[in-house]
């Protein structure tokens, strides 16, 4: 089922250069954290992935314990590849991550050189590739030294299994050591991967972005629209098949009703400015240029497309992003 991809695919998407490096990513990327497991029909993650592809999307964010189950989602993921887009694996970045637990006993979490280079062996053969194009420690350990973490992290790149480093979920002072730290052995750190949206800005308080760009790293967001908060998905009521409903990690309680009368707000200035709220909240995080990408998440077609059309308009007024101040942090 070779998919041949659209021509225009490269004229719309904007691409943005991961910090001082030589890579530029999509300024919106694909992640497959939860809507690309076994739980998921794959001929809707197949159209999901082939048309980010066509839309210009070039990145595919994964990480060994995506799904569910974990693992499920780079199977997935290598099926469609090979089945699909086989051909243009020069077109694309793929990224897996370790640090969250992912197997039984001390070898399978955290960020011990053990960990990381055999998760990453047992990513590559699940998604049937040779290489990833980032892979990434996944959130710091507070038990491993920094110097091991890294070290490995080098290594991966040294053998050929990744091209770039990347860390997540990093703050300003970790990334500041971990930059040092790679720096000195020859393999720059590419990019952190915090989470940050409207209402999840902890990278602000924290400088993130100035440690990023003093290091010369850049800055890919996950998500930028608070798992579906951030979009009409919960406007009237709770559709059965969300991921209020149907994961773990977005429960109920994150929709009281002084959260929703922030979020109708929202959706009204989004309205004002003819995008949907889940356009406004996209071309919001990406305001500051030093932002290379955000990572969407979408169980259809139809919400990749309504994301991807955020780009029409990624420009605010002083009034607007005052006025989102108001609501979003209030
Ligand atoms: P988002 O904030 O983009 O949330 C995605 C969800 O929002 C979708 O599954 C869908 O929910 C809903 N949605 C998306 N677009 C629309 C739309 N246009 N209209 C209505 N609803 C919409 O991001 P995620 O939380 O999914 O994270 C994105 C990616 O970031 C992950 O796949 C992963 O790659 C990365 N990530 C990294 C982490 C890390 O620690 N490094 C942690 C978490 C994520 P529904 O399913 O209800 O339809």
């Amino acid at each position: 089922m070779t998919h041949l991809p659209a021509d225009d695919r490269y004229e719309n998407m904007q691409y943005r250069r991961s910090g001082r490096s030589g890579l530029k990513l999509p300024a919106i990327s694909l992640g497959l954290w939860q809507n690309f497991g076994h739980t998921r029909p794959l001929e809707t993650q197949r159209a999901i992935i082939r048309r980010a592809f066509d839309l210009g999307v070039t990145h595919f964010d994964l990480a060994n314990n995506y799904g569910p189950p974990g693992g499920s989602a780079e199977q997935n993921f290598g099926t469609v590849l090979a089945e699909d887009l086989k051909a243009h694996r020069d077109e694309m970045v793929v990224s897996s991550k370790a640090g969250y637990h992912m197997w039984p006993g001390p070898y399978g979490d955290h960020g011990s050189r053990k960990y990381l280079v055999s998760s990453l062996d047992q990513s590559l053969q699940r998604m049937g590739l040779d290489y990833v194009d980032v892979f990434y420690h996944h959130r710091p350990d507070p038990e491993t030294p920094l110097e091991e973490t890294m070290g490995a992290l080098d290594a991966i790149v040294r053998s050929g299994k990744a091209l770039y480093a990347g860390v997540s979920n990093y703050n300003a002072e970790q990334v500041r050591a971990a930059a040092a730290i790679l720096k000195d052995l020859g393999t720059p750190l590419l990019i952190d991967q915090p989470s940050y949206s409207m209402f999840n800005r902890w990278t602000e308080r924290d400088g993130l972005l100035d440690a990023l760009e003093e290091v010369g790293a850049g800055c890919i967001v996950f998500s930028p629209l608070a798992q579906g908060l951030l979009t009409d998905r919960y406007l009237k009521g709770i559709p059965e098949d969300s991921r209020v409903r149907t994961s773990v990690f977005l429960n109920e309680d994150a929709l009281e009703a002084e959260k929703m009368d922030r979020v109708r707000a929202l959706n009204d200035i989004a309205a004002a400015r003819g995008q949907s709220l889940a356009q406004t909240a996209l071309a919001w995080a990406l305001r500051d240029t030093r932002m290379t990408s955000v990572i969407i998440g979408a169980s259809s077609v139809a919400q990749l497309e309504d994301n991807i059309g955020a780009l029409a308009n990624l420009d605010f007024t002083d009034e607007e992003l005052a006025a989102i101040d108001v609501h979003a942090v209030g």
